[in-house]
């Protein structure tokens, strides 16, 4: 069920039994999402999950063929001017007037929102483009465009800024200030933010949220800390002898396998991993084994991810994802 206005604490965005299809294939089929308000709600999934089609359908871009979306309360399809009042956006290749200055560029956007001329010296400030305010977006790097792009969606301090593969196309260097920028945003402008990403590691750097695309359905929904928390943590040893050691382990139930040169063991849960780690240490020592290497390692979100699509494949063609005629 949709959440009523002033019923509980707030969602930004709420999806219920969304579909989108295109001549016969679910690009999204049947994705109820849920994003709490002050959220970095990462939007994972691979190339042609249903992550742009899904962003177009909560910006009313696209009509879906079933369901609904409700942004901070408000019915996209019966209140759609009141709920996107509250949204901002910037698309993965940000399109911008090349002859116009930054400035000249926002002041477009402005001018359509009726906002005062103040809000664009905000904004520049916000994205750090006030010292190339007045260039020439052509004179522009790949860097100041995407930031252009931002400041555009931050125009009136919208409540939800949707950012659809914000680093695409960027240098490391333009990565990672893109994402130092995304983090900060919610305890800067007070926004939920809703970033899609086919890049797994970025997301975990930045969302405190998550949910997981593939063909077209959510694989998971929860806080990033749950999505870690899925599977217990490893330990890697290394050190003289790793037969013996694996063999000494072997014979206390753990069951080590090796990898690149290491044993690896899966630890029983994350909260009990350090203890688990200091006992299988002090065995080890005590029973007089050279270790050099002993490493808490975290399950990555690449690994969680092919566990969650199972043997499911990460990109279906579209004659696989074809409904049944009925
Ligand atoms: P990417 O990261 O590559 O942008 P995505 O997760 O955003 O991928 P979508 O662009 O939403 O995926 O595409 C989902 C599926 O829907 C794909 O199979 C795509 O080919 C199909 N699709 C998307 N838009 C259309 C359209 N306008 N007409 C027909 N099929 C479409």
């Amino acid at each position: 069920m949709l959440k009523a206005r002033g019923t509980g604490p707030m969602t930004a965005i709420e999806t219920e039994e969304l579909r989108k299809r295109f001549r016969g294939v679910n690009a999204v089929d049947g994705v109820d999402l849920s994003v709490p308000e002050g959220a970095i709600y990462g939007f994972l999934g691979p190339n042609g999950a249903g992550k742009t089609t899904t962003i177009r359908l909560l910006l009313g871009l696209l009509r879906p063929n079933r369901g609904r979306i409700a942004i901070f309360g408000e019915n996209l399809k019966t209140k759609r001017r009141r709920a996107l009042k509250s949204v901002g956006v910037a698309f993965e290749t940000p399109a911008h007037y090349e002859h116009l200055t930054g400035r000249e560029n926002l002041d477009i956007t402005r001018r359509l929102l009726k906002l005062e001329k103040t809000e664009i010296d905000r904004v520049l400030d916000t994205v750090e483009l006030t010292h190339v305010a007045n260039r020439l977006v052509r004179k522009y790097s790949l860097g100041m465009r995407h930031r252009l792009g931002l400041a555009r969606a931050l125009l009136g301090q919208p409540k939800l800024l949707i950012f659809d593969e914000p680093t695409n196309g960027l240098d490391p260097v333009g990565i990672r200030e893109m994402r130092e920028f995304i983090k900060t945003l919610p305890a800067r402008t007070g926004a939920t933010v809703f970033v899609s990403s086919h890049h797994l590691a970025e997301i975990e750097q930045i969302a405190s949220h998550v949910a997981v695309i593939n063909l077209g359905q959510i694989v998971f929904q929860g806080e990033m800390t749950a999505l870690r928390g899925l599977h217990a943590p490893r330990l890697e040893i290394a050190g003289n002898d790793l037969d013996a050691v694996s063999l000494f382990l072997s014979q206390t139930e753990l069951a080590p396998t090796k990898k690149d040169g290491k044993l690896v063991i899966t630890l029983s849960a994350a909260e009990s991993a350090e203890r688990e780690a200091a006992q299988i240490n002090r065995n080890l020592v005590d029973a007089g084994f050279d270790i050099h290497h002993l490493v808490i390692a975290p399950w990555r979100l690449e690994e969680l991810f092919l566990q969650l699509v199972g043997a499911k494949p990460l990109l279906a063609s579209n004659a696989d994802r074809r409904e049944p005629e009925c």
